[in-house]
């Protein structure tokens, strides 16, 4: 074959979407998984996976990637390279965030039907609305972050999620216990709250299979952001990572990246390393009681260069201003701490006993 040309050099079972080397690969017999990795251009994640379970003439799509320039139709050149009739094909979204559901659209123009749980709908209309936005600068103003930089984290990333509704892409939803069909084989949508309040994976007890989107990931940590004040995402998220280490998957495929070994021990060492983190958030608590949310990020432990925060990418900032925030509210929630109004409007936080 002609060099740029698509389509081969990546050995059996595998072949390329372009000729940057992004491929779809088989990764699993039976059910038939195919894993499509699509390009991630704007964090710190290198790419997203979507999935194809293929059965017969049936496919049922997982998560549709970041619809950016770079990924243009990779997605759709990964299932007609597979012979895959969109008419007779699912595509399932794990959650709202646009790394997941960002090609939605190519795929429900060419006759995909599109299904997300109720939880993302839920998501949607949530997290993909400026309401949620001028919440979250609300949210970081009240934990002492400067309006300024409040305003900035909060435009960085609110529009993260994708709002079907809103884009007019055509869904159906299905509910937690609910079973998707794929030719022989039937998933279960199992929720896994954390990563956002609504996300959920897909479980295959027969041979074990799940898809979980971000609920766990090998890469890195999956990163937790608050939601609203009196809510608890990082409990939820230990609660997901309990449930999962005990359902005995044996073969987990995820947003980003593979897997690399046993599922049930990740979930229980990225448990155990969110346990670590609340720690050390009241551990500087009690060292100096009354400080706040924002001047409490850099005693939780994080590795990242505080002498030169101005110079971090917002991105970044949001990511561990928000997970600090989340630490507090669990700390909160599971009565380890508590929140002070203050005259100022920013809370004050206190050991509890
Ligand atoms: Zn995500
Ligand atoms: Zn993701």
């Amino acid at each position: 074959m002609a060099s740029g040309e698509w389509g081969c050099g990546c050995g059996a079972d595998c072949f390329t979407l372009d000729e940057d080397g992004f491929t779809c690969r088989k990764v699993l017999d039976a059910p038939e998984v195919w894993r499509v990795e699509l390009l991630m251009h704007d964090t710190f994640l290198p790419s997203v996976n979507a999935f194809v379970l293929r059965d017969g003439a049936d496919a049922l799509v997982v998560d549709a990637g970041t619809s950016d320039d770079f990924n243009d139709t990779r997605l759709m050149r990964a299932l007609l390279g597979l012979g895959v009739d969109p008419e007779r094909t699912t595509l399932f979204c794990t959650h709202a965030h646009m790394d997941h559901a960002g090609l939605a659209r190519e795929l429900a123009e060419a006759g995909v039907r599109v299904v997300i749980p109720e939880g993302v709908l839920g998501d949607m209309r949530l997290l993909a609305v400026p309401a949620w936005r001028d919440e979250m600068v609300a949210r970081m103003r009240a934990e002492g972050v400067s309006e300024a930089e409040s305003a900035e984290l909060a435009d960085v990333i609110w529009d993260h999620a994708v709002n079907f509704e809103t884009e007019k892409i055509a869904f159906s939803t299905v509910r937690a216990g609910d079973v998707l069909r794929c030719g022989r084989w039937g998933l279960e949508v199992v929720p896994t709250p954390g990563h956002t309040p609504g996300q959920c994976a897909l479980w295959e007890p027969r041979s074990r299979t799940a898809f979980l989107g971000d609920a766990v990931l090998f890469l890195c940590s999956t990163c937790i952001g608050f939601w609203h004040e009196g809510d608890d995402p990082i409990g939820e998220q230990v609660a997901t990572l309990g449930r999962l280490a005990e359902m005995g998957v044996e073969h987990a495929f995820l947003g980003h990246g593979l897997q690399e070994g046993s599922v049930s021990e990740r979930c229980l060492a990225n448990a155990a390393h969110h346990g670590r983190r609340s720690s050390r958030a009241l551990a500087a608590i009690r060292e100096t009681p009354g400080r706040t949310g924002y001047d409490l990020v850099p005693a939780m432990g994080w590795r990242a260069p505080f002498d030169r925060w101005s110079e971090t990418p917002a991105l970044t900032r949001w990511f561990l201003v928000s997970e600090s925030i989340a630490h507090l509210d669990h700390l909160v929630a599971t009565g380890a701490a508590r929140r002070e109004p203050h005259a100022s409007g920013v809370h004050r936080y206190f050991a509890a006993e």
